[in-house]
């Protein structure tokens, strides 16, 4: 806790900005913050010099999450610098790495943010929320539960739940917050308090000063590992496979998706438009188990085949 508050009152210093209540919940397996300021963050840092200058915002990773606050935190007027350590695998590079679904307050939140990229989501995705969705049995396709994804975005006049590839939703980010923004092949190792700034530094060992550093670089998060220590990721006992087929299921005009439950394994197959289908599946199994060359054969459905698409 001393550590985060430390690092808040570091990066705010000669701000009009006060903590007003700072408290920490921690459960079983997470610990939570909860920070509450007097003033809205200010844009601008008196500089040494008698000059403004703009808060500088550096962002360890660009997947989905640091993307979206890049973005954000741009059209707030901040600097930012978004550090990735791998550009070709949130571009995709021909893979399409699964589907996303956004829901309703999701894409209320992108549109508050940056109408023009909350269309481009809009077009390049598939409206799942104006039809059925829910969890099925995998072995005889019947219903378990139906959610209801139109009726609470209605009544709150937000926009329907879509599911879009992941690869296309990273790419409308990365091009609205742009290629001057986020460093390719920057992959963060550590980073350096002190009172007046935080120091990221790079494997190739640059480095890079800012007033305020963000670790959204996933599970295996760098910044999280030094500022509440190192904790090795936990295997959920569970490995998820993807695709997309082309596919249309005769019932597609009235499910969007079903979730087939099974014992240790389930399988989302989801409109994604275009004619496509895309569907994950996760399966129980060993870590970092491989298949033998010709594949593993698991047992087939008693249904047929298509009806498992959606
Ligand atoms: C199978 C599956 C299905 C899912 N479906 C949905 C869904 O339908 N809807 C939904 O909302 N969520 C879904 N999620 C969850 C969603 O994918 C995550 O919540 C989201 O990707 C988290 O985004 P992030 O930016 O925090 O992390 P990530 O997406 O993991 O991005 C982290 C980024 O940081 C980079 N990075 C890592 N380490 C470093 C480093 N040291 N230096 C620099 N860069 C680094 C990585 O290359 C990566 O680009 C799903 C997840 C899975 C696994």
């Amino acid at each position: 806790m001393s550590n985060c508050r430390y690092l808040i009152n570091s990066c705010i210093q000669n701000q009009t900005f006060d903590i007003l209540d700072f408290r920490t919940k921690q459960s079983r397996k997470t610990r939570s913050y909860h920070v509450r300021c007097q003033n809205s963050f200010e844009q601008t840092l008196d500089g040494e010099n008698g000059g403004n200058r703009k808060l500088k915002i550096l962002i360890a990773g660009g997947g989905i999450g640091g993307l979206v606050l890049a973005l954000a935190a741009k059209h707030k007027g901040f600097e930012v610098q978004v550090f990735e350590k791998d550009l070709s695998a949130v571009r995709g590079e021909g893979q399409h790495r699964g589907p996303i679904q956004l829901v309703s307050s999701a894409l209320a939140v992108l549109e508050a943010i940056d109408e023009s990229v909350a269309k481009q989501i809009k077009e390049a995705g598939c409206v799942t929320g104006n039809r059925t969705t829910g969890y099925a049995d995998g072995l005889s396709g019947e219903w378990i539960t139906k959610f209801d994804l139109s009726s609470p975005a209605v009544s709150r006049g937000l926009p329907l739940t879509l599911v879009i590839c992941r690869i296309a939703l990273q790419d409308i980010l990365l091009n609205a917050v742009g290629l001057d923004i986020v460093r390719n092949k920057s992959k963060v190792v550590d980073f350096l308090e002190d009172p007046s700034k935080v120091t990221v530094i790079l494997a190739d060992g640059q480095q890079y000063d800012g007033d305020v550093l963000i670790g959204a670089d996933g599970i295996w998060s760098k910044v999280r590992a030094k500022l509440f220590g190192e904790r090795e990721a936990k295997y959920s006992n569970y490995t998820s496979y993807s695709g997309v087929t082309n596919f249309v299921p005769p019932y597609i005009d009235s499910v969007a998706y079903r979730i087939f439950l099974g014992l240790n394994q389930c399988f989302v197959a989801t409109d994604v438009g275009n004619g496509k289908i895309q569907w994950f599946a996760n399966h129980k199994e060993q870590p970092m188990s491989n298949d033998p060359p010709e594949g593993t054969f698991l047992s087939a459905p008693s249904f047929p085949l298509p009806s498992l698409c959606c």
